[in-house]
């Protein structure tokens, strides 16, 4: 084949928005779909005359990313002016970091087939996010939402260690579970919280060079991240193959038409004629400020997993799933400690919660039930009260309208019907009116008891107690 020829080059630039409660160089709030313009001021408009201060938990949070992610942490940094006009960037320049960004040299380790991999960090640098254009079908024009101005970003920057479409969603999977843990980004794609700049070249086996590179920007989803590497590796391989160059450009991945399509010749640096901010101070950390910070960094995946490995036994596929994100590591922890039964928690997040996420292409964090309501539905199964057939369609209510299991319950009638004398009038009726079965029970066919049980059932419409039920037509049989 073609494609064995030739080696895939991969590099990520992520931007993550930071959950800090206001923006980067403004007190602005930073919070996600609030009405157009609501949330902004003279200096995130970009009034002339106004003063940028940096916000310092930008830093303190981006400091904790680099941390996490086995960066070195620069004891000396600074902001820099990014220039370059677009509607949405009324200032016509970016804030950002160019030459003393403040983390560099680290690295995420990603598991492959050939085992852990690390895929080293070039850099982590802060900056602000720009406005966003809206269409307006109305005028025919675009309107300007600066709502997003001055959001505080970080930007992830990895060398191009990444060898496979496969390696670069393990990538980015690791990495948002790691800002997750250690809660600096809600990692949100669909709201654009977590995005990022897909960089793919493509050289010869053997071939130490590496080849001309394309961008593809703002990439949100797992999905066309593959989609658009495979297509954008088998058009590069075709160029070469026909004599041509690649261009280096920028993309745009059309999700669609399943292809990419030239938005624009890629800028160097020096079109950005970066310099320092001259309103802004350089960022001077101590050690202790970094030691401090240091000592906040929560338990991460790897550490979690081990600890479930051994203190609860799961298998290494459940706790890999569980743990690479940190809203579902979350609801079995806090479901765990409430009904103490790992096994069956674990079996609710593995199979059912899961279906439902894929199936409903929620995230994790949007689940809308909590770890008590979780265990409380166990602990309801594990009582008698429901039985497990009847507690995934609580589990699928809790989903649409979220509220207590009891509560489900109540208000449905989908009680277990536990009571011995109940059970019994059940089984009485369903004797006399099968004598067929009965005798054949008699008669030594053993499957005869299951066809019973399974008319008891239909005749309760599925509520009553199965392993009573079992219990009596065996005592009653034997009379
Ligand atoms: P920018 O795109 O802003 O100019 P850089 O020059 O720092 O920034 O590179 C951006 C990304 O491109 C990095 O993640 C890097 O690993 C990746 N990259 C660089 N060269 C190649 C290449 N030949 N093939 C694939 N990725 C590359
Ligand atoms: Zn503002
Ligand atoms: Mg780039």
């Amino acid at each position: 084949m073609l494609r064995d020829k030739y080696e895939v080059i991969i590099g990520l630039e992520v931007h993550a928005e930071l959950s800090t409660k206001t923006k980067i160089f403004c007190s602005c709030p930073t919070e996600f779909g609030a009405e157009p313009n609501t949330h902004v001021c003279p200096i995130c408009m970009a009034m002339p005359g106004t003063l940028s201060v940096l916000n310092e938990k930008v830093v303190e949070y981006a400091v904790k990313a680099g941390l996490a992610t086995n960066c070195e942490i620069s004891r000396d940094s600074k902001n820099d002016r990014k220039n370059y006009f677009y509607p949405d960037l009324p200032k016509a320049y970016q804030i950002s970091q160019y030459d003393k960004p403040l983390c560099e040299h680290g690295y995420v380790e990603i598991d492959t087939e050939e085992g852990k991999k690390k895929i080293r960090l070039t850099r982590i640098h802060i900056e602000e996010d720009a406005g966003k254009l809206n269409h307006d079908e109305f005028s025919g024009g675009s309107l300007v939402d600066l709502n997003r101005a001055g959001v505080p970003l970080i930007e992830i920057v990895s060398e191009p260690d990444i060898r496979s479409s496969e390696e670069a969603e393990s990538y980015l999977r690791k990495l948002k579970s790691i800002l997750e843990y250690i809660e600096v980004s809600d990692c949100k794609m669909q709201e654009g919280s977590l995005r990022a700049d897909v960089n793919v070249s493509v050289r010869k086996k053997g071939d130490t060079k590496l080849g001309t590179r394309t961008e593809m920007k703002n990439m949100n989803s797992f999905r066309s991240i593959t989609r658009a590497i495979e297509y954008e590796v088998d058009r590069q391989i075709d160029v070469i193959e026909d004599g041509g160059k690649v261009e280096q450009e920028t993309l745009r991945w059309d999700e669609v038409s399943g292809k990419t399509f030239s938005m624009r010749d890629k800028e160097d640096a020096q079109d950005y004629r970066y310099f320092p901010d001259p309103d802004l101070v350089a960022i001077k950390l101590s050690e202790e400020y970094i030691e401090n910070i240091k000592k906040t960094l929560p338990e991460l995946p790897e550490s979690r997993k081990q600890r479930y490995l051994e203190k609860y036994k799961l298998s290494e596929k459940d706790a890999n799933i569980i743990t690479a994100s940190k809203y579902l590591s979350d609801l079995f922890e806090g479901a765990t400690k409430i009904c103490n039964n790992p096994k069956a928690v674990n079996n609710w997040i593995i199979s059912d919660i899961s279906r439902i996420l894929n199936e409903t292409e929620m995230d994790p964090i949007e689940i809308p039930f909590d770890s008590k309501q979780l265990a409380k539905l166990i602990i309801l199964i594990d009582k008698g009260t429901i039985s497990s057939k009847l507690a995934k369609k609580v589990l699928v209510e809790m989903f649409e309208h979220p509220r207590d299991p009891e509560d489900i319950i109540d208000e449905k009638g989908w009680v277990q019907i536990s009571d011995e004398g109940a059970i019994k009038d059940v089984v009485l009726k369903i004797l006399e009116a099968n004598p067929q079965s009965v005798s054949d029970y008699k008669g030594g066919k053993d499957k005869a008891l299951g066809y019973l049980v399974g008319q008891a059932m239909k005749e309760t419409r599925g509520k009553a107690n199965p392993q009573m039920l079992n219990k009596m037509f065996l005592e009653e049989l034997k009379k």
